[in-house]
């Protein structure tokens, strides 16, 4: 199964707290009517330029594990070598939320609106994590479908250049997935064009398969720690909760 899917806006949509995230505002914090006034035009902007669009390929335990591989760069030991062994289907995906976007921030730093063009460039990165959690749940959606899911698992996704997967598996992933219908090429940098886009594999399975400690020599870089959140997101979440996009 290949499919290349429209992400509706409202679902790419990113909330308050993970717009603000990014700017280094913590939540609950008071914001001024400047920074709320910056975050609802910023808000607009994303809403008028995004065209969120995911492809999702499946692939077989035994191709991912061949493709994992990719230049052979990746940490010696890393979370995904244990957790593919475990999970039920795999499938790789891309999702971007357009260029038209990055367009609009470069636009707004050239003409010297940096405070706007920042709070857009936030507002665009959340959406692009919003629109990879949409992901998952249309993955979800399809696995249910097929009768290959139930509410007692779960669908998590990994991307190279995190968690021990080296960049360089960007090459092998584009070959597989080709995501250059949805408008998303692979720079030499293995930097993706849009930048607003996120590739990777979607996981599913048991959920307990995806709780491992975070021990791994290159943890110790990791300042985000964003498998924590991650997995206990998933470990709360209900089917409920996927169908209403609750992530
Ligand atoms: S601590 Fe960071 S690098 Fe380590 S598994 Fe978690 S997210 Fe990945």
């Amino acid at each position: 199964m290949r499919k290349i899917l429209e992400i509706p806006l409202d679902e790419a949509r990113p909330d308050q707290d993970a717009i603000l995230e990014t700017q280094g505002i913590p939540s609950g914090k008071e914001l001024t009517e400047d920074v709320k006034a910056l975050l609802e035009r910023a808000i607009d902007l994303f809403l008028e330029f995004s065209k969120p669009k995911v492809a999702i390929s499946d692939i077989s335990i035994p191709g991912f594990e061949a493709l994992y591989k990719g230049e052979g760069l990746n940490e010696q030991d890393t979370p995904l070598d244990e957790i593919i062994t475990k999970a039920d289907d795999l499938a790789l995906f891309a999702v971007t939320i357009g260029e038209r976007v990055s367009e609009e921030i470069d636009r707004l730093f050239k003409a010297n609106e940096f405070a706007l063009g920042s709070m857009l460039d936030s507002v665009a990165s959340a959406g692009t994590d919003k629109a990879a959690d949409t992901a998952e749940s249309r993955y979800f959606d399809l696995l249910s479908e097929k009768g290959r899911i139930t509410s007692s698992k779960g669908v998590l996704r990994f991307s190279p250049g995190y968690c021990g997967w080296h960049m360089s598996g960007q090459e092998k992933l584009f070959e597989f997935l080709r995501p250059e219908d949805i408008g998303i090429s692979l720079l030499e940098s293995y930097l993706m064009k849009p930048l607003k886009s996120i590739s990777g594999v979607l996981v599913a399975g048991d959920k307990d398969i995806f709780v491992f400690d975070d021990s791994y020599p290159f943890c110790s870089e990791c300042r985000s720690r964003s498998c924590h959140k991650r997995i206990r997101t998933l470990l709360k979440e209900s089917r409920s909760d996927k169908k209403k996009g609750v992530m």
